[in-house]
Parts: structure tokens; C-alpha cells; sequence
């Protein structure tokens, strides 16, 4: 085989990236502002204050600013664990027989075991700087959790994570990671705080959401002095975070004169499809390149392509603000029986807007059959992957799949955001033949649709 393209394509320590790129400034349809629940206005600086941390509400409603510097703190830290490869997976290819050349970008190269650190060290600096004493937030699979304790212990934070108790009961392992991290960890929803004992009250034995684990975060960081909320995705600011990502995928492509037909993320609340590919939608914006962009949803959790583009609340408490985003509804709690992550009612404002004005497409799938991507990629490309990122594994195997038919050499990059090696209990339901595929019913979608705030 000629092996113009090597199996990794790595950047050298000097090209990392030192800009983080906001796709807001060319977006000529801003997404819609945050809104504060009670007065229906849109969110100040001064409203975001007492939640998030300073230099974070900026870059949270910057929708003008195209490039900010990453603080030189953060991208020494990027440096122990980025520049990640993008690998040629040429056995995957081999196994598939298609023509179609297919790349990921690997982000589970660091003890997180994702792409999670890229913002959680961002976030965990601005907070140190401002003087706070500790953060406070929530974590489902726990890749987040995980993430945040490395970067708080990294700059000597206090770290309080509220994990959804589904996943505390199935992950004791995250939890010991977390816990050597130095963070404290309490199961969701817990009787700790009052909109925990509320949600207790009213659905008892429930296993928790994310939104659940959202509002006793806030309440939490609202309750204690010298502590702030901060979250792992959706936000604007972690979407910023993230797009180290794609402008590291955009420069190793250039080296190789690489230019990619399909970019494909998984998609929960968007942060990591958002990193990958918001530098190529600004290409796009800007009209400088055309991109097919697939965003991969499960289908029992499916905001893009079964949720309503509408103002809700991003937790179940309602104590949030009001994003304007794909949703399910803040009072959807997905199907216990589905493992593979990606479990949040919403998505990403920017993402919703770019999605509404049809920059990219979604699709949902089932989970035995991202379990058959899983198993199928980790025989030939080596690499254990996390349950979500083989939402993307699915999409990428399919397209290629679809090149095999029609005999073309597409250029198909996907985000293989993290590994899945605290994954096993659904790997083992999938091994035994136990894992079923479960997707919510139209009427169960209506009736938590029919509970979104009325807002326009
Ligand atoms: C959190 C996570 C996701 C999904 O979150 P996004 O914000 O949608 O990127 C995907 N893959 C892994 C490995 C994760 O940890």
C-alpha cells in the first residue's frame, strides 16, 4: 500500500493552536440570547454574575469577537496531552472494502478519557484568576466530573460535582478517579439541596437526569460564598473551548493537503461537534468552502431531529436560564436502559440556529447498532471507544459505506471524542445480548413538549 498520509498525522508542539475561534462573528443569524425566566429579558453580564465566572459571561455573549487568545496557562496545559493525532484509519477502511478515506480526530488521549479537559482547564483558569475558591457542577457518563477535578486540582480549586445517580451507582470507578482528583461527589438528585429534595418529593426512586444534577449544581454554587457554576457543555463559551479541536483537524489537513467531503460529531449538547466543526461552518459562512456536516444523535434522546427549536429551561429544576435551542423539553428524562450517553434534553444555542438555517444535518441511531460500530471499529483501529463517540463511528462506517456503492473516494473526518474504558457495564449488556434499543414515542415527546415555557 502507498502510504503518502501516515497513520497519525500529528502537529508539532509549536502549531498548536493559540486562538479559539467563535463562529458567532460570521453567523449573520446570531442565535438567540439567553433569557432571564422571570422577566423574559435577555441576560446581562450583571444577571450571569453571581453564576458564572467573569471572563467566561464575556465569552459567553461575544457574538462579535472572531478569535481570543488562549490564555498561554491554558495552552501550556493543552501541551501534556495536544496536539492529538488525527489517524488515518486505514484498517478500518481495509475492513469496510470502500473507497471513501476515513480520518478521526482522538480525543481520549488524557486521563478524562476525552475531550471534556479542553474546556474544563479553560473554565478552571478563568475561576482561579478571579480569585474564587471552588467550582461547583454536574457530571452524567462523568467524563465532565473527571475532566473538571484534573483541571481544579491542577490550579489548587475546590470541586463539588453532583453525578447523575444512575451513572454514580454504574461508574464506581469514574468516581474513585474523581475522588484521587481531590473532588467531592454526590449522587443526583440528592437531599443536599432544596430543588434535589423538591425533584425527591416528586419522582421518588427516579435514576436522575442531567438537568436534575444541573439545578442542585447551581443552587449549590449559589449557596456557598466564593464558588461559581460551571458546565461541561452547551454554553457558548465551551463550544469556544472546544474548536481547538477543529482548528488543530483544519491545520493537520492543510499539511496534507487533506480536504475533508464530510465532517461527522456526536452530538449531546454539542460541545464536541461544535469544536470539530465550526472552523469548517466558518469556511462555509464566509463562502469560502462547502462541507457536509452530520450531527449524531441517539434515538432516545433525539433533540435535532424529534425536539422543537424553542425557548426552554436547561434544567429540570427551572431555576436556569432560557436558551432557544433544540429541545425535548427540560422534564424529558431519557430511558434508564439507554447507556450510551448523550443524555441531555437540549442543545447548544449556535448549534441550533446553524442547524435551523440548514447548515448541517442530524440523524439519530439506535444503541445496539452504535454498539456494532463500537466493536466493529475497536477490532481493526485498536482504540476501546466511548459509547457516544460511536455515534459518530456509526455515521462515518455508514457513509463509507454509501462510497462503497457509488465508488467514490470521499474524504469522510470524524471526532472520536474520548475512550470507553469506564464504559463496560453497557459493553457487557451489549456482549450479552441484553442491551435493547429504546425510542420514545411521539406522545411521550408531545407531552414534554407541551410543558416548555411559553416564551414567543
Ligand atoms: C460528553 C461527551 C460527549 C457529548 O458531549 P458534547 O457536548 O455533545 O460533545 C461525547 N463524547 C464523549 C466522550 C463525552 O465525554
Amino acid at each position: 500500500m502507498e502510504q503518502k498520509i501516515p497513520y497519525k498525522i500529528y502537529l508539532a508542539e509549536n502549531e498548536i493552536p493559540t486562538q479559539w475561534y467563535n463562529v458567532r462573528a460570521d453567523m449573520k443569524v446570531k442565535p438567540a440570547p439567553l433569557i432571564n425566566p422571570a422577566t423574559l429579558k435577555p441576560l446581562t453580564e450583571a444577571d450571569l454574575a453571581p453564576i458564572f465566572c467573569n471572563e467566561l459571561n464575556k465569552q459567553e455573549l461575544d457574538n462579535d469577537t472572531r478569535y481570543f487568545d488562549i490564555p498561554k496557562e491554558i495552552v501550556d496545559f493543552y501541551k501534556m496531552y495536544r496536539p492529538s493525532p488525527l489517524v488515518r484509519a486505514y484498517f478500518l477502511e481495509e475492513a469496510l472494502g470502500t473507497p471513501a478515506h476515513i480520518y478521526y480526530k482522538f480525543e481520549g488521549n488524557n486521563t478524562s478519557g476525552s475531550h471534556k479537559l479542553n474546556s474544563a482547564i479553560a473554565q478552571a483558569y478563568y475561576a482561579k484568576k478571579q480569585g474564587l475558591k471552588g467550582v461547583t457542577t454536574e457530571t452524567g457518563a462523568g467524563q465532565w466530573g473527571t475532566a473538571l477535578s484534573m483541571a481544579c486540582s491542577y490550579f489548587g480549586l475546590d470541586c463539588q460535582v453532583y453525578m447523575v445517580k444512575c451513572s454514580y451507582e454504574q461508574k464506581p470507578f469514574r468516581r474513585e478517579v474523581m475522588r484521587t482528583y481531590g473532588a467531592k461527589i454526590t449522587p443526583s438528585p440528592s437531599d443536599t439541596t432544596n430543588v434535589g429534595r423538591k425533584i425527591l418529593a416528586e419522582f421518588p426512586g427516579t435514576t436522575g437526569s442531567l438537568g436534575c444534577a444541573i439545578s442542585e449544581a447551581v443552587e449549590s454554587a449559589l449557596s456557598q460564598e466564593g464558588y461559581r457554576y460551571v458546565l461541561g457543555s452547551v454554553l457558548n463559551q465551551v463550544l469556544l473551548h472546544q474548536t481547538i479541536i477543529g482548528l488543530e483537524t483544519q491545520a493537520a489537513c492543510k499539511k496534507y493537503d487533506i480536504k475533508p467531503d464530510i465532517i461527522i460529531g456526536c452530538a449531546g449538547g454539542g460541545s464536541n461537534l461544535g469544536g470539530l466543526a465550526t472552523p469548517f461552518i466558518g469556511e462555509m459562512l464566509r463562502g469560502e468552502a462547502e462541507y457536509k456536516v452530520i450531527a449524531v444523535e441517539p434515538a432516545s434522546c433525539p433533540s435535532f431531529t424529534r425536539g422543537k427549536f424553542a425557548y426552554d429551561f436547561c434544567d429540570t429544576g427551572m431555576i436556569c436560564p432560557l436558551a432557544k435551542m433544540y429541545t425535548l423539553g427540560s422534564q424529558f428524562i431519557p430511558s434508564a436502559s439507554h447507556a450510551g450517553g448523550l443524555r441531555f434534553h437540549g442543545m447548544s444555542t449556535v448549534l441550533s440556529q446553524l442547524y435551523h438555517d440548514g447548515l448541517f444535518e442530524a440523524r439519530s441511531v439506535e444503541q445496539t447498532e452504535v454498539f456494532e460500530a463500537a466493536v466493529q471499529f475497536a477490532r481493526v483501529e485498536g482504540i476501546l471507544p466511548a459509547p457516544e463517540s460511536s455515534h459518530a463511528i456509526r455515521a462515518a462506517i455508514d457513509e463509507a459505506l454509501k462510497c462503497k456503492e457509488t465508488g467514490e473516494a470521499k474524504n469522510i473526518v470524524f471526532g472520536l471524542t474520548g475512550t470507553g474504558y469506564f464504559d463496560l457495564y453497557a459493553y457487557q449488556k451489549f456482549n450479552d445480548g441484553t442491551m435493547g434499543d429504546y425510542i420514545p414515542t411521539d406522545a411521550e415527546i408531545a407531552e414534554s413538549l407541551a410543558k416548555l415555557p411559553k416564551v414567543e
